[in-house]
């Protein structure tokens, strides 16, 4: 179970192997912000290139993509809501002065309750979040003798708003600036484009627009690594539809987006459906897609049915008509949206979770052990490490050839320093499927040895067929 795996171990190896490393390290780094490395900015993309190739090249022409800019116009964040409606309940303790936000705090201290108690705790709260009840979220606490981690005291001010949304401004001279906003979300940016790329692309309904990109958000807890970080990636696709056939859209995309995850051959025990009792400002239905995380079951993507809040919203502050004509019925209207909406970062720490194993190797003869990532042969930053046996012999040129016929086709890795055990271990730590190993013999028979990852099998199969082979045992669809 992923679950058991700990998360201390996870971060050390991720930083340890060149996946991801603390922001500005040197300078003891940047609270919730990370930097990726060389393996973990492989992993990143393909795992981008994948969510990309299955929202639009795989699906029936009918979803698009697009590169909306992280600065829009300010009124963008008026018309959103997320000028007035995008802040958490957060309190603070008196002592510490240390801030929280009221939901994770209330999560944190339910997590050391058994489950039956718990769970009621969870259930009161989300009443009075749905309620808007803050006098209520503090009565709560206060009740529990939920304590501050730092002071160990319930000393609380009241519960507060505090909005998410990072500014700067736009402009040379002080006095003309703009306050600008760092996009909170990249969805804004599909709803504002919605006309351009409908009518240029001349998108028929239910058509989609998809977009990967940063966003911002000034968390108030961030912690858990990639999980929760002030800096970080979404994917998100809107959908837009005929009002009256959201519900039906919306069933529709929670399960091809819990496909697409058992598609990573994640078990499906390691995810769930996490209904939104308290729904945001714009939504009719929404819900999360839980992946057991080692620190838990949490929220991975949300599929979200958005009404037409956003673009009716978008008119009324532009003044811009942004309507449909469906020829189909002969009306003009503002499509409904459903959204799908997941983290990048959460998903490279869901596959880092679902992949990190330590595995015990022992025999009768000798203790022995490696750590490896199995990632999906897919995603893995590396696909395949050419291995000559020696620095000599001519087993380098021939092992060159081979990486120049690769090369072009995937990520390949070379090496010819250390012995054969400690290059495949090194393989094993950043997860690359398939090792080859080119020696005396090969020169013979033009055969080389490969080794597979997870099983530390091998075999010996022609040169010519190495390339094919891993072609087709990394390809996405
Ligand atoms: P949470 O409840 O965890 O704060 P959210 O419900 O605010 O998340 P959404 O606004 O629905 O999240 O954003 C969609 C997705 O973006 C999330 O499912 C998550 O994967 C990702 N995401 C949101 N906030 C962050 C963050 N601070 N760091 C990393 N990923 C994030």
């Amino acid at each position: 179970m992923a679950n058991e795996k700990n998360l201390q171990n996870i971060i050390a190896h991720c930083k340890e192997y060149g996946f991801v490393f603390p922001s500005s390290e040197i300078y003891d780094g940047l609270s919730a912000v990370y930097d990726y490395g060389q393996y973990g900015v492989e992993l990143k993309r393909n795992i981008r290139d994948y969510w990309w190739k299955s929202m639009t090249q795989m699906q029936d022409n009918n979803i698009v993509g697009l590169d909306a800019a992280i600065f829009m116009h300010p009124t963008v964040w008026k018309a959103s809501g997320h000028v007035d409606n995008f802040s958490d309940p957060m309190i603070d303790n008196k002592d510490s002065k240390k801030r929280y936000r009221v939901d994770h705090l209330i999560e944190g201290y339910a997590e050391t309750l058994d489950k039956e108690s718990g769970d009621a705790l969870l259930q009161q709260m989300d009443a009075l979040l749905a309620a808007n009840d803050f006098a209520g979220l503090k009565a709560l606490i206060e009740s529990n003798k939920i304590k501050c981690a730092i002071s160990g005291t319930c000393n609380w001010t009241d519960v507060r708003q505090f909005n998410l949304m990072f500014s700067t401004e736009m402009g040379s001279v002080a006095e003309d600036a703009n306050m600008v906003y760092l996009r909170p979300e990249t969805a804004q940016g599909i709803f504002v484009n919605f006309l351009n790329v409908q009518k240029t692309g001349r998108m028929k309904i239910p058509f989609g627009i998809a977009q990967t990109g940063k966003a911002f958000r000034n968390e108030i807890v961030a912690r858990g690594f990639i999980f929760r970080m002030r800096e970080f990636e979404q994917m998100e696709m809107q959908f837009f539809v005929r009002p009256g056939t959201q519900k039906e859209w919306y069933e529709y995309w929670k399960d091809a987006r819990m496909k697409w995850h058992l598609s990573l051959g994640i078990p499906a025990e390691h995810y769930r459906f996490h209904d939104h009792v308290k729904l945001a400002h714009y939504a009719d239905a929404a819900c999360d897609i839980e992946y057991d995380f080692p620190m838990g079951f949490k929220e991975v993507e949300g599929v979200h049915s958005r009404t037409d809040f956003d673009l009716k919203s978008h008119q009324e502050f532009s003044g811009k008509k942004l309507t449909y004509f469906d020829t189909e019925i002969n009306q003009h209207y503002i499509p409904y949206v459903i959204e799908t909406s997941i983290g990048l970062d959460r998903t490279v720490m869901m596959i880092l979770s679902e992949s990190y194993l330590e595995e015990d190797l022992s025999t009768a003869e000798k203790q022995d052990s490696r750590v490896v990532l199995k990632f999906p042969p897919m995603l893995a930053p590396i696909k395949l490490a050419i291995l000559p046996l020696l620095k000599k012999d001519g087993l380098p040129e021939i092992a060159k050839e081979l990486l120049n016929e690769c090369k072009p086709h995937f990520r390949c890795f070379y090496e010819e320093k250390d012995t054969i055990g400690k290059r495949y271990r090194r393989m094993d730590a950043i997860g690359t499927p398939f090792c080859v190993t080119i020696d005396h013999q090969t020169k013979e028979d033009h055969a080389v040895t490969i080794r597979y990852r997870d099983t530390m099998t091998q075999e010996r199969i022609p040169l010519s067929e190495v390339k094919n082979l891993v072609l087709e045992k990394t390809k996405m669809f």
